[in-house]
């Protein structure tokens, strides 16, 4: 210190302990709270204390600095006064100071235990009020306003302090309180006795503060607004979720009531009813869209869909019954009654008829079996429901599929039960005959497992799962051909044969039947549309080849639609009558008038009878000789089948030749080409017997084959005929076709007689026993010269005679 120092007056240069402050620069006019901790300080502030309260107050040049001395202290300061002094319990102070002035050490004074100083207070001069000033003035009021605004931790009101140029220093002193600067900064600033430097200083520092708040609020605002959007999707997708998961849960357990409801209503069996609630409680905890939630509801759907108790009551008297039956069909005299009987005996014996029969019709397409069985139906007032079995050769087509994936369903049966609605339906299995079994197993098995009362009280379906109650259901089956009804199946039937139809009852069925119902459902009456008897025989015979009435329905309702037509084209026409002419502009050239047989004598050429599945035919086999070395040909569709029938031909031949006047060993320098046409079905192949032969007898000793004869029969080694099936038919064909003669074994006679009365009464009917009581009828003359032939014995020349004569 220096001596001149010491020498100024204690007035002016007042002598004040110094506190030193750490990191900290008291502005004059501001106010702060001080922890005095270190003993140095400690003392100071008693001394000031015990004085005018009064400190100089600096800041450290270095805050790690313990005890500092004058050198480690700025030397402007702040001369303060102590406004609060407190002494805490671990004996440090805590004091409010206020800024005074700025201050400036002059000189130091050694004190026992602290420094003191005599310090100069360094005034600050006002400005003049000149345009500049009052700009600077204004400028830095305004960003601190703005500051202010933007800076939470000022407090607003501390703007309404200032009010024009003259509070400047307060107003600089302020801001630099205010906003965060370094230490060295706020040194300078308290250093800067200049006020217009000093404001433009702030200023600047102002605006770098406010830019950077502003940038530090833009990314806060980014920021949040990012996270803002996130939570805000994060949450909607949240709250959409769960109204989902919501609703669905909503609909499903609704649904799921439904179930228990409508299965409750219809009294599912025991099993199924537990079964029900273990897949309802499954898809309880599913999610309601997943693929396995489909699958299960599915499978709940096709449980309570079925019928389990609902039963159509028989309800109809067997007058009723047979009166339907009249009404529905024409002719089917047998047929019917044995249907009258079976619903007799259902009707009467009730439940406790354990084993029904089962019904099998058997006949070809179109002659009403599937309309006989839905008056069966109707006659026992239940449901009537059909399936068709034609071509199946999938077991799970009767059983369903595994439940296991999408799509997965129940076999025909329990469709057909779905569709049906009761349990008591009658239930059509069309064309048994017509099932097929491959490496997919035996739909025939199946169906035996649903044909049998034992079986079918618990019937397996695969999808079902549980066995379903079959026992009530009547079933009826269709068939074309007895033959091809698979064993097992035909044991437990009971067959009724429906035979083709001749002329005239297909021209009574047309009348009666076909046409009025088709006119009905054209909405026209028998007035507005008329059909003679011979047009309909033209149509029967140049429009269609059938035994039944199919095709002849089709084209009757083609003619009512040209019909229609008509009447719409021309509103004054009241009705239509349908001529020949009509009936080849409407249908085109007749289709099957190349059918009418020239009749014509023939060698070689026999005409055999044929039962196909559409009714029955006639085939024509030819036997050619030729040279050659004894070989035996046949050809034609049918060859392999016809081989034995050729073979046994051929023996019986030689076995007669000496007696045929043709060499014994003829064959050896001959060869036989018998030919087949296609048409009959393979089964049918040896009752074409006597015809092979006759050919045979008439090619060899060229003798010709009368006109119009045909025949159908088996024949042995021996020549005897032996009877053969499918005779209706055949006998329909063979006058349809214009045949005067048929020949068949003497053994069909009975068969015959049945249905006689139904048959054309220009048609001659020959029962032979052997083949030279054919050969003698069908050929033109005795092929014999050795031995005559053996008589028709009395009995049979009888018969021949009476059937002559009835014709
Ligand atoms: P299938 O089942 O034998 O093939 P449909 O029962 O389908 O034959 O019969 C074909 C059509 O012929 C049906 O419209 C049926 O009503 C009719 N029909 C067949 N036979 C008769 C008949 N005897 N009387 C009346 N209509 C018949």
């Amino acid at each position: 210190m220096l001596d001149t120092e010491r020498k100024l007056s204690s007035e002016t240069k007042p002598l004040l302990p110094v506190l030193p402050l750490k990191n900290v620069v008291a502005l004059p006019r501001s106010i702060i709270p001080v922890i005095v901790g270190r003993d140095f300080s400690i003392a100071a502030v008693e001394a000031a204390l015990r004085n005018k309260k009064e400190l100089f107050v600096t800041a450290q040049q270095s805050d790690e600095t313990q005890v500092p001395t004058a050198d480690d202290i700025y030397t402007v300061g702040t001369r303060a006064v102590i406004l609060q002094a407190s002494r805490m319990s671990n004996g440090t102070l805590k004091i409010l100071i206020e800024g005074v002035c700025r201050s400036r050490i002059d000189s130091v004074v050694e004190e026992d235990g602290y420094i003191a100083v005599r310090a100069i207070d360094m005034p600050v001069a006002s400005l003049e009020k000149t345009t500049q000033n009052e700009a600077l003035w204004r400028t830095l009021f305004e960003l601190f306003k703005r500051y202010v605004q933007l800076n939470d931790k000022v407090p607003n009101d501390i703007i309404s302090m200032f009010a024009d140029l003259e509070d400047l220093d307060y107003l600089a002193d302020t801001v630099a309180i205010h906003i965060q600067l370094k230490l060295d900064d706020r040194q300078k600033v308290l250093e800067m006795v200049d006020l217009r430097k000093r404001a433009e200083k702030l200023v600047t520092m102002l605006k770098k503060e406010i830019e950077i708040i502003r940038a530090e609020q833009k990314i806060r605002k980014r920021v949040q607004t990012q996270v803002e959007k996130h939570q805000k999707d994060y949450y909607l997708h949240e709250q959409m979720r769960a109204i989902q998961s919501e609703l669905g849960k909503d609909n499903q357990s609704k649904e799921l009531e439904g179930f228990r409801k409508k299965a409750k209503k219809i009294r599912l069996s025991k099993e199924a009813m537990e079964k029900l609630e273990t897949e309802i409680t499954r898809l309880e905890q599913m999610q309601p869209t997943s693929p396995e939630a489909v699958v299960s509801r599915n499978y709940i759907e096709w449980l309570v869909s079925l019928p389990w108790h609902k039963a159509s009551k028989d309800a109809v008297s067997l007058a009723k019954a047979e009166d339907l039956l009249e009404k529905s069909h024409a002719g089917m005299k047998k047929p019917k009654e044995r249907v009258l009987e079976f619903i007799a005996t259902k009707k009467f014996a009730g439940k406790h008829l354990k084993r029904s029969p089962i019904i099998c019709l058997v006949g070809p397409p179109g002659v009403g079996k599937t309309s006989l069985a839905k008056s069966i139906a109707e006659a026992l007032g239940r449901k009537f429901v059909r399936i068709s079995l034609g071509g199946m050769r999938d077991e799970a087509e009767i059983r369903g599929h595994r439940k296991t994936y999408i799509g997965a369903m129940p076999g025909k049966i329990i469709q057909a039960m779905k569709k049906a609605k009761t349990v008591n339906p009658v239930m059509l299995l069309d064309e048994i005959d017509k099932m097929s079994m491959d490496f997919r197993g035996d739909p025939s098995s199946a169906l035996l497992e649903v044909l049998d009362p034992e079986l079918n009280p618990a019937f397996a379906d695969y999808f079902l799962e549980v066995d379903y109650d079959l026992s009530q259901v009547l079933f009826v089956t269709t068939a074309n051909i007895v033959d091809a009804i698979p064993y097992p199946l035909l044991d437990r039937m009971e067959i009724i044969s429906l035979s083709g139809y001749t002329m005239q009852e297909k021209v009574q069925i047309a009348k009666q039947f076909l046409l009025p119902k088709q006119l009905k459902e054209h909405a026209l009456t028998d007035t507005q549309l008329k059909l003679s008897d011979d047009v309909l025989k033209k149509i029967i015979e140049e429009y269609t080849k059938e035994a039944g009435v199919r095709q002849l329905e089709r084209v009757i309702t083609k003619i009512i639609r040209k019909s229609i037509q008509v009447l719409l084209g021309n509103k004054k026409l009241k009705n239509v009558s349908v001529d020949e002419e009509k009936i080849e502009k409407w249908l085109g050239s007749p289709k099957f008038k190349h059918l009418e047989r020239k009749l014509e004598e023939s060698i070689g050429l026999a005409t055999g009878l044929a039962w196909t599945e559409v009714g029955g035919d006639v085939l024509d086999i030819e036997v050619t000789i030729l040279k050659g070395k004894g070989s035996l040909a046949l050809t034609g569709q049918l060859g392999d089948v016809m081989r034995e029938s050729a073979e046994a031909a051929l023996s019986y031949v030689r076995s007669r030749a000496k007696e045929f006047g043709i060499k014994v060993n003829f064959y050896a320098d001959m060869d036989i080409h018998i030919h087949f046409p296609e048409g009959a079905i393979p089964k049918d192949g040896p009752s074409a017997g006597i015809t092979v032969t006759t050919a045979l007898v008439s090619a060899l000793t060229k003798v010709a084959i009368k006109p119009g004869v045909a025949m159908t029969g088996e024949v042995t080694l021996r020549g005897r005929v032996l009877p053969v099936g499918g005779l209706k038919e055949k006998l329909l064909a063979a006058t349809r076709l214009g045949m005067t003669k048929v020949i068949v074994s003497k053994e069909n006679e009975s068969d015959i007689k049945e249905f006689e009365k139904e048959l054309d009464s220009s048609l001659q009917i020959i029962y032979a026993e052997n083949m030279d009581d054919v050969l003698k009828e069908a050929l033109v003359r005795q092929p014999f010269v050795r031995k005559p032939a053996r008589r028709l014995t009395a009995k049979s020349t009888k018969q021949v005679r009476q059937s002559l004569t009835t014709k």
